[in-house]
């Protein structure tokens, strides 16, 4: 910033300009380049972390030095997760026009949180949502907002169900969930005042699914020791295995006990744009509420998950608290305050990123990549099926496949550490970044297709790798 500037906040248009430009000198190299970065590079990085950790600066410095330290310095050292390698846990998004939305929506930074503050707007982000809803097959009363993620949408999901379901003294309320329910709902238990055992983890199948039968016979159990059942919480794409929990059944079962159902799609609800998905969530459709995140099978970067709930009413009665000094609020039932039915007052304009990615790309690109998706992660199935000594541990259900390699002769603790280091092998190619797992017992290795960057010709490099690594580890 020029130091001869009368008031140092406010650039002048040549300024930001230059701002903006310098960044994109910046940007534009990182995201090329992003296919001959390593797909993870964290050596040293905790060093770095501590060395650059400094005080709040008195003045400012110039643009072009931190610009260094966070492109030449802190991005590279970190995990990938933009890059086409990324195939771990659930891999991130980050698409172009997103961070051109959010840059609109900070600097124009209206209010959304209120409707009559930018009717228009908050209109957008609530076109955003009815999309997401006309995707879910939701009916027209449904309601949603966005959240920072899949984490807060389970949150507030939870909250909802506990003020439609249970009386004001609710601790003997009990929620039924998969063994392999991400662990995001049990902490959403917790935070809303639950001791830790009120959510049951109910055994699932040899695909990792939740058994409905279980979920009736421990219903029933609980209420016969006094305790009252509310919820039921289905995985549509669990992060662990991609396994998708039998959601007609479910929805069966929930419906004939009463209970709130709510169906975790952070991961796999996106898919439903396929065709396969939308095969797999036959049923998802008559859930009371679901989580989506668009920073997941969206592909738009970190910080937006959605949160759906059928009857939008339900939201308002969770969520509307008055005060006096608040602008006037809307009586018409198809204009939404999103102040009103969700936790958060002022909040950025998330709904911009979905909003313009579809409007520039279309919903067709979306279908195509995750169509794509899917197909590679079939791809990758196949060859480890044919790679020998492979052992698949979970068939792909959406895009996760988990297998191991498994010598003759090593069993046990011992095949656990032989994946384990197997693992770290395949990694240290720099080509992809996979995670791992346990599943029972076993030390499994996951790949997880997800970045709309990851095209054939990486998930052949994948392969390659494995039985690179495999053939290593013989040889040492
Ligand atoms: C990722 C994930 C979450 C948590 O979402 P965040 O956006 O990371 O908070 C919840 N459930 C499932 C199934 C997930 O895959």
């Amino acid at each position: 910033m020029s130091a001869d500037a009368p008031y140092p906040l406010e650039p002048s248009a040549a300024e930001m300009h230059r701002l903006v430009e310098a960044a994109m000198a910046r940007i534009v190299p990182h995201l090329t380049s992003l296919p001959d970065q390593r797909s993870a590079d964290v050596a040293g990085a905790v060093d770095l972390a501590r060395e650059i950790s400094g005080p709040m600066p008195d003045s400012g410095r110039p643009f072009e030095q931190i610009l260094d330290l966070l492109f030449n310095r802190a991005i590279p050292k970190t995990f990938n997760t933009a890059g086409p390698g990324y195939l771990a846990y659930i891999p991130g998004g980050g698409l172009f026009v997103a961070a051109v939305a959010d840059l609109i929506a900070d600097t124009a930074n209206r209010y959304t949180g209120v409707f009559a503050a930018a009717p228009a707007l908050a209109q957008l982000e609530a076109d955003a949502l009815a999309w997401l809803a006309e995707i879910a097959g939701f009916p027209k009363a449904a309601r949603g907002f966005f959240t920072s993620g899949g984490s807060l949408a389970n949150w507030s999901a939870l909250v909802v169900a506990r003020r439609e379901r249970l009386p004001e003294n609710f601790l003997s309320g009990t929620i039924y969930a998969s063994d392999q329910v991400h662990h995001s709902m049990v902490k959403a238990a917790l935070l809303a005042g639950f001791p830790p055992d009120r959510v049951r983890e109910i055994p699932t199948d040899d695909l990792y699914r939740m058994q409905p039968e279980r979920v009736a016979e421990r219903i029933a159990a609980d209420r016969a020791a006094g305790l009252t059942p509310f919820l039921i919480v289905a995985s549509a794409g669990t992060t662990n295995t991609g396994a998708v929990d039998p959601l007609e059944a479910i929805a069966d079962l929930a419906e004939r006990e009463k209970l709130w159902l709510h169906i975790d799609g952070a991961y796999g609800a996106c898919f439903l744009l396929t065709e396969a998905g939308r095969k797999a969530f036959r049923g998802l459709e008559r859930a009371d509420s679901l989580s989506i995140d668009p920073h997941k099978g969206l592909f738009l970067p970190y910080g937006i998950g959605a949160l759906l709930v059928r009857d939008g009413e339900a939201l308002r009665r969770a969520h509307a608290v008055g005060a006096d000094y608040m602008p006037y609020l809307q009586s018409d039932p198809d204009l939404v305050d999103f102040c009103e039915i969700s936790p958060e007052l002022s909040k950025p304009f998330r709904g911009l990123r979905l909003w313009l990615a579809l409007q520039l790309h279309g919903v067709q690109a979306f279908r195509d990549a995750l169509e794509e998706k899917l197909a590679l992660t079939h791809f990758a199935a196949e060859e480890l099926r044919a790679t020998p000594e492979i052992e698949i541990l979970a068939e792909p259900q959406l895009s996760v496949i988990a297998f191991r390699h498994r010598p003759p002769g090593v069993e046990g603790e011992a095949l656990n550490e032989w994946n384990r280091n197997l693992l770290d092998r395949i990694n240290a190619h720099g080509r992809v970044y996979l995670s791992g797992t346990n599943l029972r017992g076993a030390f499994a290795i996951r790949i997880c297709v997800l970045s709309f960057r990851t095209h054939r010709d990486r998930m052949e490099a994948c392969l390659e790798d494995v039985r690179a690594a495999i053939a290593d580890g013989g040889a040492g």
